[in-house]
């Protein structure tokens, strides 16, 4: 049985006495957990040993949803997920008051990307915040500590060498949060608070193509909420690969949103890749130029796939054949459209999952 080392513990209640907590504690010494589904197994691994955990489940401000609205003070129609939500609650949230199951709801791809994290039990424990700083993964260091103590480690915890390209200066661990591809889709941004400053940031800066340095949040920083700008008009969807239908981590994903006018016409939106490298990835803008401005047709959606799918250079650390993973992020993005233009995907996504395609 793998037992966790020993670490202090501290309960903050507030915002702004986690952060304090944070400032307090020595370089590196300290880490923030939310549900503890990603950081207290590593801790187990000894992929991460932090001597002091500020635990943010007692943060009462970091568990709302709120609609921007003059009351509230923020922009209109913009929704706001406090970072400790769980990824159930979102769920449920999304679902009940904002119709989100719908496919022409604006929110439909991030509840399906939620939705998809992990198991229910999981779920009920894992936050939205921790998902999005979710560590990266690679098959050689996600194991227990034995095993990379027997191939002598790797750059990423406690070794000097990649094992997956061992000329590599940079760790290729894979980002492999679902919430994260379809957040950026949206446009979200985020508020990170220290003890000496509040700051907000797009989505998309929060994160490095680094295995190792994944995020830019700075070591004091907590993420405190993610915010969706107003959706009228736009729709989502998000589309996973794994190995079990039930639970598993993604090893390529699809989160596409799409702004279409009433007449079906394409008048903006973003797709980002999950899963393909050490950050999610935002496709080349020239695939939505390629949609802007007519109707999704066949031959634009075949197109807007493969320039979508170019960025696609999965790494041979996580699971199936990377030839395959990086085809098969061409055929993910057809299908997102396909479903984004009103077409009934239901019977694809059921192949999917019993892996029939
Ligand atoms: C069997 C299994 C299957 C899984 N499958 C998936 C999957 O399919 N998809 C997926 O995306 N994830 C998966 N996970 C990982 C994990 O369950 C989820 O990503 C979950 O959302 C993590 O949230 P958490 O609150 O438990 O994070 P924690 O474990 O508490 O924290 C994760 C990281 O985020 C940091 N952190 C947490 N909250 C904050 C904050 N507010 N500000 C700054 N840093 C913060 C922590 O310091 C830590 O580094 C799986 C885990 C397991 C054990
Ligand atoms: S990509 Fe290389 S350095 Fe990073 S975890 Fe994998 S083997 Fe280690």
């Amino acid at each position: 049985m793998m037992r966790l080392p020993h670490f202090t513990f501290h309960a903050p209640r507030e915002i702004r006495e986690a952060a304090d907590l944070l400032a307090a504690a020595a370089p590196g010494a300290a880490m923030l957990v939310a549900g503890g589904t990603d950081l207290l197994p590593n801790m187990k691994r000894r992929q991460q040993v932090p001597s002091t955990l500020i635990g943010l489940r007692q943060v009462a401000a970091l568990r709302q949803i709120s609609n921007g609205s003059a009351s509230t003070g923020l922009g209109a129609g913009e929704l706001t997920i406090g970072a400790g939500v769980t990824l159930s609650d979102l769920v449920r949230d999304l679902r009940e008051r904002r119709a989100s199951s719908a496919p022409s709801s604006p929110y439909a791809g991030l509840s399906q990307a939620a939705a998809q994290v992990a198991t229910p039990h999981l779920r009920n424990m894992g936050t939205i915040g921790g998902n999005l700083c979710l560590d990266t993964r690679c098959n050689y260091y996600d194991q227990n500590y034995e095993w990379r103590k027997a191939i002598d480690f790797c750059m990423k915890k406690d070794g000097e060498t990649c094992w997956v390209a061992t000329s590599s200066p940079r760790c290729l661990a894979v980002s492999s949060t679902d919430t994260a591809p379809m957040l950026m889709a949206l446009g979200a941004e985020v508020t990170l608070v220290s003890a000496d400053r509040t700051r907000r940031i797009g989505l998309s800066e929060l994160y490095r193509n680094d295995g190792i340095h994944y995020l830019t949040r700075q070591p004091g920083e907590i993420l405190t909420a993610v915010h969706l700008p107003r959706l009228d008009g736009w729709r989502s969807t998000y589309w996973k690969l794994r190995r079990r239908g039930s639970f598993d981590f993604p090893v390529l994903s699809v989160g596409a949103a799409l702004k279409l006018s009433s007449a079906g016409v394409v008048e903006g939106g973003r797709i980002v890749l999950g899963a393909v490298a050490s950050r999610p990835v935002d496709v080349p803008a020239a695939a939505i130029d390629a949609l802007v401005g007519r109707p999704l047709s066949d031959e634009s959606i075949a197109a807007a796939a493969s320039a979508a799918a170019q960025p696609a250079k999965p790494m041979d650390n996580t699971d199936f054949s990377l030839v395959w993973r990086k085809r098969v992020a061409r055929d993910f993005v057809a299908y997102a459209l396909r479903e984004l233009r009103g077409d009934d995907m239901r019977d694809v996504r059921r192949q999917i999952a019993r892996q029939l395609l």
